[in-house]
């Protein structure tokens, strides 16, 4: 039976990143992973040589200021990749079939509401608000900083109760406006009625602030983890997985299998 300090169960973007974070701190650590390799659902799968990406297309935060920077800094991986960030003017597009129109949303907070604005004539101030109100909340969210993590704890907000839908509800009566502002869902989801505004805030911030993909897609992420678990006490071990936990006491698990 081998000892270790630190068992990580499951490979995706989270374990890597406990594992890294336990190794870089002396932990020696094991990664178990039930599949084959590790990764999650930020690993790609080749179909006749073309590279689909599942779980992992494009992100926010990989500008200098943006917290996925800060992140993939702090665990020495940064300069293991290289972002492509997406048109500035036209990084996203939604088309809606009942109204047969296209509406491209640029990135960079100001850009987005001035583009707004030109096509909701009179929702100006209304656009306004909801943007501040994702800023608050996130001004709010000491998580969102790593510059000053630890300096105060996470409590929750007022808007961690009251739904994106129940916000956008009461910020217009636009319903494709109200549509567009809830756009981001598709990364986490869930119906607005179905999200707290601070978490649609605390998602979606980032993704307002810059979009970028990562040239090799999620692989390059994996190649980078694996690249500095080499530097660290890490084992990983794919094909196993926690059928049983054994000895528990006082919540401490003495033993599984
Ligand atoms: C279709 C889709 C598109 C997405 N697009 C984007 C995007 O463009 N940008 C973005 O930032 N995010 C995107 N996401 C979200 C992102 O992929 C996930 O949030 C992230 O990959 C989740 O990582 P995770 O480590 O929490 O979980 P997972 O990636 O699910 O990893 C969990 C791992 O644990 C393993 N496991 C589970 N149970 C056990 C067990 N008992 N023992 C051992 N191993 C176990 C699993 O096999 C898996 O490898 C997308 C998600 C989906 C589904």
């Amino acid at each position: 039976m081998k000892k270790y300090d630190d068992i990580v169960v499951g490979s995706g973007i989270s374990g890597l990143t406990m594992a890294l974070i336990l190794g870089m701190n002396g932990r020696k650590v094991l990664l178990l992973e039930k599949s084959s390799r590790i990764g999650g659902s930020v690993s790609r799968f080749y179909k006749r040589g073309i590279p689909f990406d599942t779980g992992f297309h494009f992100t926010g935060g990989l500008d200098q200021s943006g917290i996925l920077h800060d992140i993939l800094s702090v665990l020495g991986i940064r300069d293991f990749i290289q972002p492509i960030f997406l048109s500035e003017d036209k990084a996203h597009c939604f088309f809606f079939e009942s109204e047969n129109r296209l509406y491209e949303i640029p990135y960079g907070i100001e850009n987005i509401k001035k583009k707004f604005k030109g096509y909701f004539p009179g929702e100006g101030s209304n656009i306004d608000r909801y943007f501040d109100k994702v800023r608050h909340v996130c001004a709010r969210t000491p998580s969102m900083d790593l510059r000053v993590l630890g300096a105060s704890l996470q409590h929750h907000l007022e808007e961690d109760f009251l739904s994106l839908e129940e916000v956008l509800n009461g910020l217009t009566g636009n319903a494709v406006l109200r549509a567009l502002l809830s756009g981001f869902a598709m990364c986490y989801g869930v119906m607005p009625k179905e999200i707290s505004f601070a978490n649609h805030s605390r998602m979606s911030l980032n993704l307002y602030e810059s979009v970028a993909r990562i040239k090799d897609g999620g692989d390059a992420l994996i190649r980078a983890f694996e690249a500095k678990f080499k530097n660290c006490d890490i084992e990983i071990q794919c094909n196993k997985y926690i059928a049983n936990l054994e000895d528990i006491q006082n919540k401490r698990v003495g033993r599984f299998i």
